[in-house]
């Protein structure tokens, strides 16, 4: 997913996150239509092809992540606007020169922070 993130910045990258009981199988990189360094739009044809190799496989959509190259750390307005999942919104933000990534919950025009926890 870094690496995904880092090839396309200083666009956003955009994409998603499969898995099963809320531990990520897979991470599918989409294209963004958008080409922006501000915003990111999946290519609907990718997504949807993505919506049908996770469901092929026995898996469900976990989160979305997308990335902010020059920052903000947390989601923007337009991400609580436009959240369309109830999915983990994972956010990469480089913002002291190295990349991080935080998960958010936005339900109801609020952001939420989650706890994202790396396993093997
Ligand atoms: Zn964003």
């Amino acid at each position: 997913m870094l690496d995904h993130v880092h090839n396309q910045a200083p666009l956003e990258a955009c994409g998603l996150v499969a898995g099963k009981n809320d531990q990520v199988r897979r991470v599918i990189p989409i294209r963004n239509q958008a080409q922006s360094p501000e915003r990111f739009v999946m290519d609907p044809y990718e997504q949807l092809q993505a919506f049908a190799w996770i469901e092929a496989n026995g898996l469900e959509l976990l989160g979305i992540f997308h990335s902010h190259p020059t920052g903000p750390e947390t989601a923007s307005q337009t991400d609580i606007a436009e959240a369309a999942y109830e999915v983990v919104q994972l956010i990469w933000s480089r913002t002291r020169g190295s990349w991080q990534a935080c998960g958010f919950w936005i339900e109801n025009g609020t952001a939420t922070e989650v706890v994202l926890q790396i396993v093997d």
